[in-house]
């Protein structure tokens, strides 16, 4: 099963993707997880993508695009839940190309739906033990913007195969809500 699982910075996929993947036996890809993984190695790709990650703007395309295509194919036999990619909709194509060539498709596109207020209060509480280094508010208020202009935009693309989720309530409440509409 390729599950993919979409929304604002905030809304909870990476919690939602966690207890998916656990309960399909699914390996979790988080995006932002792997590229934090770079940085703290030091790797080439960790070097192109701090910069970015810091200001709470996207890591170009091709950066995202080479590395997904890599690990997609290495795990092509695997079950797989991706979280925080595609993120723009050249990543979006790009991610349809790797799939045909690995003769594959998406089964589940999910979208967790939450207030923009909720959101920043959600991410403001969390930057408060997160460590992390785009969880400033300022830096918070960015990605919320670059996820209105670039992201959001993929409701659209995949507009007919998504499944939109009100992500507005407990975790158990909101994982209740995924697992009745995955087919
Ligand atoms: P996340 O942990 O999903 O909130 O991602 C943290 C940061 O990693 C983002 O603000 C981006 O800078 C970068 N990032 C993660 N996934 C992507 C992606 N698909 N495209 C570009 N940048 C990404």
């Amino acid at each position: 099963m390729k599950l993919l699982i979409m929304g604002p910075p905030g809304a909870g996929k990476g919690t939602q993707a966690k207890i998916l993947a656990h309960k399909f036996n699914l390996v979790h890809l988080s995006t932002g997880d792997i590229l934090r993984k770079e940085i703290d190695r030091n790797s080439e790709v960790g070097l192109k993508a701090q910069t970015y990650m810091n200001a709470g703007n996207l890591v170009p395309d091709e950066v995202l695009l080479e590395m997904m295509n890599s690990t997609l194919t290495e795990l092509k036999d695997e079950g797989v839940i991706l979280d925080g990619f595609p993120r723009t909709i050249p990543q979006a194509d790009g991610l349809s190309k790797i799939f045909q060539s690995l003769n594959q498709d998406i089964d589940a596109i999910i979208n967790i739906e939450v207030d923009k207020d909720v959101l920043i209060r959600r991410l403001v509480e969390r930057a408060k033990n997160s460590g992390r280094a785009d969880d400033t508010e300022e830096v918070i208020k960015n990605r919320q913007n670059v996820y209105l202009e670039l992201t959001a935009p993929l409701i659209e693309f995949y507009h007919g195969n998504i499944i939109n989720v009100d992500g507005d309530g407990s975790i158990d409440k909101v994982t209740e809500r995924i697992l009745k509409r995955i087919p």
